[in-house]
């Protein structure tokens, strides 16, 4: 039997038989991970309702057999993102981090990699419960999220040559959704359509990826740059992510109601 102590965020939780409950969990230690809380559903004192989404976990897991389903015996509270439930954009983009983290981050991998996304999960929480949960604040947690998964676009070279996007290329740069980034002015064929994006949202987008989230209030993304960057990675997460995430309508719902202050209360959980 191996027992393994290390932190956790549930990503899903899917009720199992009369009292057990089936979580994915997302540990620096192992990754993503699918354990059973027996008794969970029974009992809340079993695991002292630490089981919920938003809570920064320390547990510890138990693996009887190579082929057996591990088994969750503790679950303590390291923090809970209260922000995170009391503010429905708050939740929707929090929701959106959890479900893209649990149907996008890879499987296994070095352990470096495995702290990296779970490092990444807590900042995206930490972000969130902070601050303003607005169109911005989306777009660019989106992309980062992308980024931490691997999946991100190219923003700063072309997609053909791989030679860095300069003033001769723009003001307005193809961008093909289907090769993943832009195209440079020398690559460019007369037939070649992509989404239009001007340099300077492309060099925004870019940067922003220089920063720590809870520094990205530095980055300025308004008005029509906003729009841009909204436009390439709704059109990027379809084609390239292949699926709709749950929460996104929910989080479209939400974001784009935002400045008439009409916040409709969550329906989904993740
Ligand atoms: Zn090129």
């Amino acid at each position: 039997m191996t027992t393994t102590h290390t932190h956790a965020l549930l990503l899903r939780s899917n009720d199992f038989g009369e009292s057990d409950r089936i979580l994915h969990l997302l540990t620096p230690e192992t990754g993503r991970v699918t354990v059973i809380a027996k008794g969970a559903r029974r009992s809340v004192k079993r695991f002292g309702g630490n089981l919920d989404f938003f809570n920064h976990l320390r547990i510890q897991i138990e693996q009887r057999r190579p082929t057996s389903m591990a088994r969750l015996e503790l679950a303590k509270l390291e923090r809970t993102f209260h922000g995170l439930r009391e503010h429905p954009g708050r939740f929707a983009l929090g929701c959106y981090v959890l479900e893209a983290l649990d149907r996008l981050a890879p499987e296994g991998g070095a352990r470096v990699e495995r702290e990296r996304l779970f490092h990444f999960g807590l900042a995206a929480l930490d972000w969130i419960d902070g601050g303003t949960p607005d169109r911005r604040m989306r777009v660019l947690l989106e992309l980062r999220t992308l980024d931490a998964v691997g999946l991100r676009p190219e923003l700063a070279r072309c997609v053909r040559c791989a030679s860095a996007l300069g003033p001769a290329d723009g003001p307005l740069v193809p961008f093909r959704v289907g090769d993943g980034g832009p195209v440079c002015a020398a690559c460019r064929s007369p037939e070649d359509q992509g989404l239009p994006i001007h340099l300077g949202t492309l060099r925004a987008l870019q940067s922003s990826l220089g920063f720590e989230l809870s520094a990205l209030a530095r980055i300025g993304l308004s008005g029509n740059a906003l729009g841009e960057a909204e436009g390439l990675l709704r059109r990027f997460l379809r084609f390239h992510v292949g699926l709709e995430l749950r929460s996104e309508a929910f989080l479209t719902q939400l974001t784009l109601r935002e400045p008439e202050g009409k916040l409709r209360p969550p329906e989904a959980r993740p």
